[in-house]
């Protein structure tokens, strides 16, 4: 399955949605296509277009399978701070030691709690931050002050951005850069 980007009536992003659901919403008209993903067509009769949504008894009409489309009618989103998730906090911190400034890879990346969870410091936005191997090892059981590290940043909850970029890891169509780093 391929998934296709939703956007708001504004052109902001709103989703990340399946193929099917993106041809229903484009075969209802609550949607236009704003590119294709160049995967073919679903139809109508496809079994598992049809187990998404009641639509026998139409045409067998076969739609290109949408990659960015654009709801008709605005919607109301409220921006939401996503739930933990590592990637977004090392987009957040892009990739980069927040107490030494080295870049890192998956290889090198690790988290670390500023309030040291053995002191009950949580895992949340506030709490973590970027680190290398070495400075985490070197900060070790204590907070930033007690080690005499300092932060580059004041941890912060993600922007949509950080999200965005974790979201669509695994997939990709070229079009959407323009609506997703806007
Ligand atoms: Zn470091």
């Amino acid at each position: 399955m391929t998934r296709a980007l939703l956007l708001n009536a504004d052109w902001s992003p709103l989703h990340f949605i399946s193929d099917v659901k993106a041809v229903i919403l484009v075969y209802k008209g609550r949607a236009e296509v704003i590119s294709c993903s160049g995967d073919g067509q679903l139809s109508l009769w496809d079994t598992d277009f049809t187990s998404a949504g009641p639509v026998l008894g139409q045409d067998p009409v076969r739609h290109e399978v949408p990659a960015t489309l654009r709801l008709l009618n605005q919607v109301k989103k409220k921006w939401k701070a996503p739930r933990f998730r590592k990637k977004v906090l090392f987009n957040r911190d892009d990739w980069s030691c927040q107490y030494c400034g080295k870049q890192l890879s998956w290889d090198s990346v690790t988290i670390d709690h500023v309030m040291p969870s053995s002191r009950g410091g949580q895992t949340t936005w506030l709490n973590c931050v970027t680190a290398c191997k070495q400075c985490n090892k070197h900060k070790a059981n204590k907070t930033p002050e007690e080690a005499e590290m300092r932060l580059r940043k004041t941890p912060a909850v993600p922007n949509s951005l950080h999200f965005w970029d974790a979201m669509r890891s695994n997939v990709s169509h070229p079009d959407w850069d323009m609506f997703i780093t806007k």
